[in-house]
């Protein structure tokens, strides 16, 4: 068995890693399918914790536009972010590992709440910490609750999934040009506009120095490899 790099790890998921080819919500192979990959590694012995988002059923930002209070939409964007965890845990049970939800906003009868210490004691007995309805503040998004739970739990190092392999200079799929990025900092991003993660999760990254890889989570066993020390994807330190 390779040996890991890391001993605590937290995993960003967006809800569109959830969608598959829908355009919408979530398909069932692709829960399976990332439910296998988180498997992986924590059959590695690493304690994993995972934020999901909720982009594939509900954002926020879209339904102001249709008059609605931002608030309230972020309400509902965080209670999409739940319906996406309880998938994943259910998926996650089937194949044998133990989870738990803990959400940021009380739901009693479904999830824990978010409690700090329990958190961690549920990771040090390698039940995978799914955290769900974000930081439980309208105006924020998952990316955000990534880091800061991140940091909360003392993650070493946050991998944050996408559909593409990493950063670019440019968007590869409209500019020949554009550039692989393996390196950069945080204050490139910020500097460079790039739209990996929203500004708030990288300053809070770099407030803290967390570092974040960025990588393709359609790539089977990226995730194991990261974790075993290869490099994969884009690292922002
Ligand atoms: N959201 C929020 N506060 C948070 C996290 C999320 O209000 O701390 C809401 C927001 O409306 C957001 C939605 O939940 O649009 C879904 O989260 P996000 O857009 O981050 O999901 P992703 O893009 O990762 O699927």
């Amino acid at each position: 068995m390779p040996l890991p790099k890391f001993r605590k790890i937290l995993l960003k998921l967006s809800g569109e890693a959830l969608m598959g080819d829908q355009g919408f919500g979530i398909e069932p192979r692709m829960i399976q399918y990332v439910a296998d990959e988180i498997r992986s590694i924590t059959d590695l012995g690493i304690q994993v914790a995972v934020v999901v988002g909720g982009g594939n059923i509900f954002r926020g930002i879209a339904a102001s536009s249709f008059n609605m209070d931002r608030t309230s939409a972020d309400h509902m964007g965080m209670l999409a972010t739940v319906i996406n965890s309880l998938a994943l845990q259910d998926a996650l049970e089937k194949k044998g590992v133990q989870t738990r939800v803990q959400s940021a906003i009380s739901m009693h009868e479904l999830a824990e709440p978010y409690i700090l210490r329990r958190a961690i004691r549920h990771l040090e007995k390698g039940r995978v910490v799914i955290f769900a309805a974000g930081t439980g503040n309208p105006y924020f998004t998952t990316d955000t609750a990534a880091v800061l739970r991140a940091q909360e739990i003392h993650a070493e190092i946050l991998l944050k999934a996408t559909k593409v392999n990493g950063l670019y200079t440019s968007d590869p799929q409209l500019d020949k040009k554009a550039e692989f990025i393996k390196n950069i900092s945080y204050m490139k991003v910020l500097e460079k506009q790039l739209k990996v993660m929203d500004m708030t999760a990288i300053s809070l990254a770099m407030d803290n120095k967390l570092p974040l890889i960025i990588f393709d989570m359609n790539q089977a066993g990226s995730m194991k490899n990261i974790v075993c020390g290869e490099e994969v994807g884009s690292r922002i330190s």
